[in-house]
């Protein structure tokens, strides 16, 4: 029997006021139902945002390194738990197992990073310019955040939101997103199991277009922290710049990897086969154009195309398997009308192309590993984002018009080059529109430790993760004191 979860505020598992559940499927297997959970409404938000406002103040006054043991004791219990969360992951999410644990992994980094955070909450000293006067700055928390989560990453995002939020001394509402709330639910099991004070940490589940509203609008809200579509992200932000409050999008990507001549090409295919394919192309960092120099583009199709035909694509519980199911079916048929799109616009199929069928096959949402050529610039393929494995390979004519493709999108998420020219790897460096730069690995696949982000269309500035995701969810208040009167 699937369980039903509920919401989680005031410390407590409590129903929705509707009454009223949903579903959540096992998109490898559809007869698979993985667990139910709360359809709020706006009812239960406001009640939500009311418990996280009276919890803030003896949140925020508790010593920060003494927030930092908490989380720490959180990442250890949820530690233990990494094998079965995992497993919860790939049966609602979808992505292999040991792209499951790796995620938990992750999460479980971050919860301890941020811990550690607590001990380091700096501000600045800085000489005045006045006898006598000392001056320096400190972080206040915001308030109450709202923050709002994607599926693809349905630990990692949640995780490196909540831990900073939480560790800057803001009390949290978080929704989930719909298709995979699950790992919200073990994260906040962990933090209560670790001694959360209640109210500190609140979830509700349910639709975005039914309480998205809601979330963004209650005047308890300080600050919205967002990743996932760029049409939800944007109409989040018309209603919070109405409002002057803080806003981070994070959104999608149309991320490059450009493989010079003198690089080598089995190492080359293996990185484009990870970055578009691996978790089923449904990263926001994942490879999506692979702009190959004309005089190794031959070689490297051939290769690239080989390999790609070689991966398993099945259940993500299976031994073995690389790729697992899109995440629903809204999902696939997005992916099957972008390679209709792609096929009518002139593009050529290179491999895959289809809906797997047959057997189990006939009870997920699989879609073959698929590679175009005859890509052009303006294609639709070539500019918007398809979050599935879809890989469009491009010949440029030298670095230059590889770097002049790579930034004529929207997007500027993340980027790769491979080769080992220096001078080339500089150039890059300095002209690539991209807030991820990265050499000679996949253009997916990032450290916990350092800051996220994109430029461009894809986000709005504050960054994630590293010492700098504080940032977002503090303001920096200045002191001149003077001490000699
Ligand atoms: P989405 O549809 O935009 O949903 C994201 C979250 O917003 C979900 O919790 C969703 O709830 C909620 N939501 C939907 N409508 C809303 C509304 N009107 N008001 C407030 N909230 C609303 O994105 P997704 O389909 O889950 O994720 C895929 C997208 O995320 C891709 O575009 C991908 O590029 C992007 N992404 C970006 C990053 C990054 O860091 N740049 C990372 C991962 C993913 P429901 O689930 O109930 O609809
Ligand atoms: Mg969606």
């Amino acid at each position: 029997m699937a369980e039903t979860y509920g919401n989680f505020i005031a410390g407590e598992w409590v129903q929705a006021s509707s009454g009223k559940v949903f579903d959540s499927i096992n998109p490898a297997n559809t007869d698979e139902l993985v667990a139910r959970y709360q359809s709020s409404t706006a009812e239960d938000v406001k009640n939500a945002f009311d418990v996280a406002q009276k919890a803030q103040a003896a949140w925020a006054a508790m010593p920060a390194p003494n927030r930092g043991i908490l989380l720490m004791r959180a990442a250890e219990i949820l530690e233990k738990r990494a094998d079965s969360v995992a497993a919860d992951m790939t049966r609602e999410e979808g992505k292999t197992l040991p792209e499951a644990k790796g995620e938990v992994v992750r999460a479980v980094n971050i919860f301890r990073y941020f811990g550690g955070e607590g001990a380091r909450l700096s501000g600045e000293t800085v000489p005045s310019e006045r006898d006598g006067v000392f001056a320096c700055t400190f972080r206040k928390p915001l308030g109450v955040v709202s923050l709002l989560t994607p599926w693809n990453f349905p630990i990692a995002i949640p995780a490196w939101k909540m831990a900073p939020a939480l560790i800057a001394g803001n009390t949290v509402v978080i929704k989930p997103a719909s298709l995979a709330p699950l790992c919200t639910v073990r994260l906040i099991e962990a933090l209560h199991e670790a001694g959360l004070p209640k109210g500190v940490i609140n979830m509700v589940t349910g639709s975005g277009s039914a309480i998205g509203d809601e979330l963004i609008t209650n005047p308890a809200v300080k600050a919205v922290s967002f990743t996932g579509s760029c049409e939800v992200g944007n109409g989040i932000q018309r209603k919070t710049v109405q409002r002057g409050i803080k806003t981070q999008l994070e959104m999608g990507g149309k991320n490059p990897t450009i493989v010079l001549r003198d690089a080598d090409l089995n190492m080359a295919t293996d990185i484009v086969v990870n970055g578009a394919f691996f978790s089923t192309g449904q990263k926001c960092t994942a490879t999506s154009r692979a702009l190959i120099e004309e005089a190794i583009f031959e070689d490297f199709a051939k290769l690239l195309v080989e390999k790609t035909r070689k991966l398993r694509v099945g259940s993500g519980m299976e031994k073995g398997i690389d790729i697992g199911p899109c995440v629903d079916d809204g999902q696939m048929q997005t992916v099957l009308r972008y390679i209709e799109i792609g096929k009518k616009e002139g593009a050529k199929l290179l491999c895959g192309g289809n809906r797997l069928t047959g057997a189990a096959y006939d009870k997920g949402y699989f879609v073959e590993p698929t590679i175009f050529s005859e890509v052009t610039p303006e294609m639709t393929i070539a500019q918007e984002e398809i979050f599935g494995p879809v890989l469009a390979v491009v010949p440029v004519k030298d670095f230059d018009a590889g770097i002049q493709m790579a930034n004529n999108v929207k997007f500027g998420l993340s980027a790769s080059l491979l080769t080992n020219q220096l001078n080339k790897v500089f150039s890059y460096i300095n002209r690539i529109e991209a807030g991820l730069i990265i050499v000679n690995l996949p253009s997916a696949g990032v450290e916990y430790q350092l800051p996220f982000g994109g430029t461009k269309a894809s986000s709005t500035g504050f960054r994630e993760q590293g010492s700098v995701a504080v940032d977002f969810y503090s303001e920096l208040r200045t002191v001149y004191l003077k001490h000699q009167i």
